[in-house]
């Protein structure tokens, strides 16, 4: 028997607020997480590893993908095509695994949406400054001024949809964010919603009252 049901975990954040940092971070603290490897037309940034980072796939490929409901969410975003395939994460959320999604607020609201949504914990991560989200994006090294001038111009499409997400941090002090996270990732844990074997142990517990009478 399952004994809680997965959550559906979702970061979003304006491009350079730190969700990989702390989703890397989160999946460190536990390896019972599954990361919802997204599939992506963009091409792949140095360093970025097929299969574990993204799928990258071709324009072609991706549309096939969607067209066989292979996408449990998908968006466009910066010009490329970016989603979540459905069955690793149905096969998790089967067995009983939480899903960690870095993904924007579009997927954000698909799956809110979905058949899983009430499975969902949304958080949104807020940069502490625009001027500092600029200099993360510039300090991270990995994009040309054009790409980074490209993100910042999303930037606050991005957070104008802050208000959809069931909790939203701050990430100034990464080890304080990221203790928050912790402790939101394991309060939801524990909802009535994701505890299905309660129901038992409350039918034991009124056979036991039913016994002292
Ligand atoms: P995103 O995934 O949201 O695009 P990243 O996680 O790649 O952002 O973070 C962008 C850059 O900012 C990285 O170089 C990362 O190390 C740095 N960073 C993340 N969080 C913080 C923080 N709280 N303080 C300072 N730098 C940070
Ligand atoms: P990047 O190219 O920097 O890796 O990601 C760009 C944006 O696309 C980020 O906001 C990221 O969260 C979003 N993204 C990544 N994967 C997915 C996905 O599968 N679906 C959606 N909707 N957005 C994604």
């Amino acid at each position: 028997m399952i004994k809680r049901r997965g959550l559906l975990i979702i970061l979003s954040s304006p491009s350079g607020a730190g969700k990989s940092t702390l989703s890397k971070r989160l999946l460190a603290w536990d390896d019972s997480l599954t990361f919802s490897v997204s599939a992506t037309t963009r091409a792949p940034r140095p360093g970025e590893i097929d299969g574990q980072d993204y799928h990258f796939m071709t324009p072609n490929a991706f549309k096939r993908a969607v067209a066989e409901d292979g996408m449990l969410e998908h968006a466009h975003v910066f010009g490329h095509f970016y989603g979540s395939p459905r069955q690793p994460v149905q096969e998790a959320i089967d067995a009983g695994r939480d899903v960690l999604f870095d993904i924007d607020w579009q997927g954000a609201q698909q799956i809110r949406n979905s058949a899983l949504g009430q499975h969902t914990l949304s958080i949104f991560i807020l940069p502490p400054s625009i001027p500092e989200l600029h200099r993360r994006l510039v300090s991270r090294g990995q994009d040309s001024i054009e790409t980074i001038s490209k993100r910042m111009q999303k930037s606050w499409d991005e957070i104008s949809h802050w208000g959809s997400y069931d909790y939203v941090l701050v990430n100034d002090d990464l080890d304080r964010t990221f203790e928050d996270l912790k402790t939101i990732v394991s309060a939801t844990r524990l909802r009535r919603l994701q505890q299905p074997m309660l129901v038992n142990h409350v039918r034991k517990l009124q056979t036991e009252f039913e016994e002292l009478s």
